[in-house]
């Protein structure tokens, strides 16, 4: 038997509502499915605007853009997160600086943001790491004293909260995936939430090709020109249909992943007093989505071992980031601001069990093969 890391989740009507966007003879973007799913995504989460992408990156992209970043400008974000948390920026001529993360959530450690500002700092991009918020009344008010606008990357967060408040509802703007590794998914997509009403109309059209066209449709105006800069972000009525059955099944998706998240943390607690591994930390005030199910184990060698054991078990099971002030780009184009020492050693010491609908039937199965490598010890 065989148990991949991830297997994408099928609610079951995707194909339906994709006949019903051909019947609707409308498969370009912003029909009828991107519309319910902008207003599903704005009753959900709070934000003033909603605007389905191709993916997380386009949405980050977008972010990039509406901020008017200049060459030169720096943005602080964490070096654990994936590439396009830094690309969109450096599209822009910015530079990240990378700054340490936690040990406990593994999201940006906000008490290191102040001091990694300088003049030329224009934005704080925090991440949202296995959908577990991170510190945002710090962060926003950082962000405030310094005149700094705040992106969330949440592309892991959809349903998680801070204090009550949906992730990606909380910065100035923040970024949605819908990427098929992610809770709820269109094989690749994604939103930018705009929170900030004073960006919404630029954000329609920095989406439309750099054109008024949303403003024609809605009939502000009689022609649509160029206006702006711009990009095609906006995805096609086929992945908003898919998507909008997915969204409908979101809250037992949602459910299902919890259950399996709270049984593989109930199974590992003795391993984890047993000093084998770390479990991951949800702060009281945070409400996570059970995006990810990971272990710290104790070093490098160890993860490579219980990573190849469960492979060869036919169970996968993953690292996650390499730290980006450590990869070739990051190198060119970042900087860092003092040591990384968590975010280097998270990274060598990070393995991701599997998570996902379905998993329940086989979930023992991965427990026990898990326990049984753990519990050997290392060859001498
Ligand atoms: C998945 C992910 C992305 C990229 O999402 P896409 O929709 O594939 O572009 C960006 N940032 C983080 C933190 C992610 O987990």
């Amino acid at each position: 038997m065989t148990i991949p890391f991830n297997r994408p989740y099928l609610v079951g009507r995707e194909l339906d509502n994709i006949a019903k966007a051909h019947a609707n003879g409308h498969l370009s973007g912003d029909g009828a499915f991107t519309r319910s799913c902008h207003a599903w995504l704005e009753q959900r989460t709070g934000t003033r605007k909603a605007l389905l992408t191709h993916s997380c990156t386009a949405a980050l992209e977008m972010a990039a853009i509406l901020l008017d970043l200049q060459p030169g400008d720096e943005v602080i974000m964490p070096s654990f997160t994936f590439v396009s948390t830094a690309n969109a920026f450096v599209l822009r001529g910015a530079i990240p600086v990378f700054v340490d993360i936690r040990p406990d959530t593994l999201n940006i450690d906000e008490s290191l943001i102040e001091q990694a500002i300088t003049p030329g700092t224009r934005a704080i991009c925090v991440v949202h790491y296995a959908g577990v918020a991170c510190e945002m009344d710090t962060i926003m008010a950082i962000a405030a004293k310094h005149g700094l606008k705040v992106i969330e990357d949440a592309a892991q967060g959809i349903f998680s909260t801070y204090k009550g408040r949906a992730l990606g509802s909380i910065g100035n703007l923040a970024a949605l995936s819908f990427h098929e590794t992610k809770n709820v998914i269109s094989g690749e997509g994604g939103a930018l939430l705009v929170n900030d009403p004073a960006l919404v109309e630029r954000a329609e059209i920095i989406r439309e090709k750099g054109t008024n066209r949303s403003k024609f449709f809605r009939g502000q105006v009689d022609k649509y020109t160029w206006v702006d800069i711009g990009s095609s972000y906006l995805p096609s009525e086929l992945i908003a249909a898919f998507l909008a059955a997915q969204f409908e099944a979101a809250d037992a998706i949602t459910a299902r992943r919890l259950a399996i998240w709270d049984r593989y943390h109930d199974w590992a607690a003795p391993l984890e007093s047993g000093g084998l591994l770390r479990r991951p930390t949800v702060p009281v005030d945070c409400i996570h989505n059970a995006h990810m199910y990971y272990l710290l184990l104790g070093d490098l060698a160890g993860r490579t071992r219980f990573i190849e054991a469960m492979k060869a078990s036919g169970i996968g099971v993953v690292f996650h980031y390499i730290p980006l002030h450590s990869s070739p780009a990051g190198q060119r184009y970042g900087r860092t601001h003092g040591v990384l020492h968590h975010t280097d050693a998270t990274s060598d010491r990070l393995v991701r069990l599997p998570l996902w609908v379905g998993l329940e039937d086989h979930q023992d199965h991965v427990m026990q093969v898990a326990q049984d490598i753990l519990g050997q010890s290392p060859e001498p």
